[in-house]
């Protein structure tokens, strides 16, 4: 069983840096596609609902005026969402230079290969740099408090090792506001490791995505104490082909808890759509978005094996224990 109590010294070695390195550059690599190839994309309907997905999360829980923190903020994809919710302030920070320079070029309407030249109505700082590395509460102090932390399909890659971890859970602690709120997604461990116990060997996928353990993986690492560094190779057609860690969801809210945090909900995006699909504001903008063609949960327009992947990944929010100032 996970302790948290036990040995707090970490042991921080190369490859731990390596890996970091080839998701950056995996990252960084990733050219900004046009709106054409975009909607030609084999899981552009998957796109679509996990962008509905953060939508959802950003609208439910940003309110007018707010700071918002975006952990691996990627090429700026949510800036659009976060005008929406007439957020006050945004500082956006991910490791792929490229991807920053991409989220810069959006954020000032130059060139946008979405075809928007959108002005946003909030000041943003964008950052290169390793959230779960890097110590933010001294790089952010006169950005900080957030009232919002956002880290959207990317969590996991804090999950190499035990320190990484716990920088990324005590960058957000000790940034966000007293009963501040941090949302995210990120792939949900106990549907991985349910299809690795259903599949033949290593490897398990369909036609748009697979995962792939390393050969010297094996059932024991998913029950041992470590629950940091099980890694395997994740692959997502037109997406994703990088390292990536399991994240077991009872230890990420039982470490959370140390730095703060209680649960608001998790659930695997799933059960997400199932239920915000009951609200008619939400199905609303699934038909602006275009994920479930005319809005029904019978996944008229999005693939049976996209909508395998979306099973792929849980959406959670927790709150930072604290009464609001009330100044
Ligand atoms: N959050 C964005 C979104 O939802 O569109 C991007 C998601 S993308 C799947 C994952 C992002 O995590 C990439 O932009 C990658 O560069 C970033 N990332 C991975 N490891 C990181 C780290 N250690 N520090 C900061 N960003 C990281």
């Amino acid at each position: 069983k996970y302790n948290p109590e036990g040995d707090t010294h970490f042991l921080e070695d190369e490859s731990t840096k390596i890996f970091a390195r080839k998701v950056a550059d995996h990252y960084s690599a990733r050219i900004n596609q046009t709106l054409e190839e975009r909607e030609a994309s084999p899981i552009i309907h998957l796109k679509k609902l996990n962008n509905w997905i953060k939508s959802v999360l950003i609208q439910l829980y940003a309110k007018r005026g707010d700071a918002v923190l975006d952990l691996a903020c990627g090429k700026g994809g949510d800036l659009i969402k976060w005008d929406k919710a007439k957020i006050g302030y945004y500082v956006g920070i991910d490791i792929a230079d490229g991807s920053i320079e991409d989220c810069r070029t959006r954020y000032n309407g130059e060139a946008d290969h979405h075809q928007r030249r959108k002005k946003f109505s909030f000041p943003a700082r964008l950052l290169c740099g390793d959230c779960y590395e890097v110590r933010l509460d001294k790089v952010l102090v006169d950005d900080a408090p957030f009232d919002v932390c956002s880290c959207q399909f990317a969590m996991h890659y804090s999950w190499s090792t035990e320190a990484r971890a716990r920088r990324a859970l005590a960058n957000i602690s000790a940034l966000l506001r007293p009963g501040g709120i941090f949302i995210g997604t990120m792939p949900d461990a106990n549907v991985i490791v349910k299809k690795y116990r259903e599949a033949e060997g290593l490897a398990f996928g369909n036609s748009v995505y697979w995962i792939k353990f390393d050969e010297e993986f094996s059932e024991k690492k998913f029950k041992s104490s470590n629950p940091f560094g099980i890694k395997y190779k994740f692959h997502l057609e037109d997406a994703v082909d990088c390292p990536e860690w399991i994240v077991p969801f009872h230890v990420f809210k039982a470490m959370a808890e140390e730095y703060d945090f209680e649960l608001v909900f998790v659930k695997n995006n799933h059960e997400f759509v199932d239920e915000y699909m009951k609200k008619p504001e939400f199905v609303e903008l699934m038909r602006r978005l275009g994920a479930l063609g005319d809005g029904n949960q019978d996944q008229s327009t999005l693939s049976p094996d996209e909508w395998e992947v979306a099973y792929l990944y849980l959406a959670f929010v927790l709150r930072k224990r604290g009464q609001p100032d009330q100044t």
